[in-house]
């Protein structure tokens, strides 16, 4: 009976787990890349944030009475 060749490494590791880039914690497969929708909830705003102000029609704020 041959020797059945041993799977190298596969099951029990899973590929690479990527950690959450607000909190660091690892991510969750129904988040991903976030740790929770909380986390991916806080990514978003702040991309929205980002993009809200930008710097091209500027407002005469300075200019106000
Ligand atoms: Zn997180």
């Amino acid at each position: 009976m041959p020797a059945k060749p041993k799977k190298a490494a596969g099951s029990g590791k899973r590929s690479a787990k990527k950690k959450c880039p607000i909190c660091g914690k690892p991510a969750t497969e129904a988040s991903r890349p976030f740790c929770s929708e909380r986390c991916r909830d806080v990514d978003l705003n702040r991309w929205l944030s980002d993009s809200y102000r930008i710097p091209a029609a500027r407002d005469d704020d300075e200019d106000a009475e």
